[in-house]
């Protein structure tokens, strides 16, 4: 829900963007852009419900009492369309309507969903933004994000960027413009979307029930969203602070329960603070004294490149306890092994 029944945004650092795009967007197309996991797609998502909002008079947009506001709130505003990669649909609570979402594979055999922005769900939305606006106050088409668009969608979409029917406002929403075809941001009006000020975005995670809300405000690299995401797979800030110590004892059981990607996003996040501990540079996403000292820095670049190669095939989750084991061996063998002599744990990979 972006909006409340009162117009509020759920996202409260988002409401000056918003009067700021109120005031200031005037072309048909706008790359709403920022650093990843601030809320551009939210941000596009009230803009598009304050523009479709047909409350009168003065007053707060989104007005969220309408019933342009409470269709919007529903999901069925006629005047609203909506391009989102099928892998996003659940993530971001819009799942159900795989509207433009052709799956692949068939019968009965559920297809993996498609991380694209098909070229089909793009001549649909065009064809769409070409017919009359239902309820009268234009049509918008929200693509998020704009560069889950190949170079064929794109391509489909620049002339509508270009010359766009009638009453249609379009938005584009990425955390990389620079990913976009030139194109298409040169088409485009810019509107940012900054990170918060640290002291919303922790008041805002501890609104959301984050415990320690700076320990996985930083975890997340400052990304409130994402912070957010990582507590709803069980990555909380207690979790998050015993995981230097669990890999140096090679202890790969507090990674296996999280979802792979996010189990190596966690080791590779460490491995990036022990490489800035090593040359004496300030730690990013973990407290500082939480890193176990001494690790060895040609050993990190090893075990940094294991963790990229892993990184690359974390859709693969058949193997994912095997493989999560076999980064922490590697891992925990950045620090010197325990003298001859003193008993030591097995290697969790070879005790499978
Ligand atoms: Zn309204």
């Amino acid at each position: 829900m972006v909006t409340g029944p009162d117009g509020a945004l759920s996202l409260p650092w988002l409401r000056p963007v918003l009067d700021r795009a109120l005031a200031q967007v005037r072309g048909h197309s706008t790359l709403v852009h920022g650093p990843g996991g601030v809320g551009q797609f939210e941000l596009a998502i009230a803009l598009a419900q304050a523009w479709l909002c047909e409350a009168e008079g003065p007053g707060q947009r989104p007005c969220g009492r309408c019933a342009a506001c409470h269709l919007m709130q529903a999901r069925m505003h006629p005047d609203f369309h909506l391009l989102l990669p099928d892998a996003l649909r659940e993530p971001l609570g819009w799942g159900g309507d795989a509207e433009g979402g052709a799956k692949e594979g068939g019968e009965g055999k559920k297809a993996k969903p498609s991380r694209e922005v098909r070229v089909e769900a793009v001549r649909a939305a065009i064809d769409w933004s070409q017919q009359t606006s239902s309820r009268g106050k234009g049509k918008v088409v929200v693509i998020h994000p704009a560069q889950a668009m190949n170079a064929i969608a794109a391509n489909a979409l620049l002339k509508t960027l270009e010359e766009p029917p009638g009453s249609v406002r379009l938005l584009l929403c990425t955390h990389d413009p620079e990913s976009l075809l030139p194109t298409i941001r040169s088409r485009c009006q810019r509107l940012a979307v900054p990170r918060p000020e640290r002291a919303v975005a922790l008041a805002w995670l501890e609104a959301q029930g984050a415990r320690e809300a700076d320990v996985l405000y930083d975890a997340s690299g400052e990304q409130p969203l994402e912070a957010v995401a990582m507590l709803r797979v069980g990555i909380d800030a207690a979790a998050w602070r015993r995981l230097p110590a669990s890999l140096q004892r090679g202890e790969a059981s507090a990674l296996t329960p999280w979802p792979l990607p996010r189990a190596i996003d966690a080791l590779q996040k460490l491995c990036h603070d022990l490489m800035a501990a090593a040359v004496g540079a300030p730690a990013r996403y973990f407290a500082a004294a939480d890193l176990p000292p001494g690790a060895a820095l040609p050993a990190l670049a090893g075990w940094q490149a294991s963790l990229r190669r892993a990184a690359r095939h974390d859709e693969h989750p058949w193997n994912a306890p095997l493989l999560v084991e076999a980064l922490v061996a590697e891992g925990r063998a950045l620090w010197p092994p325990a003298r001859a002599g003193t008993p030591h744990r097995l290697g969790t990979l070879s005790s499978r």
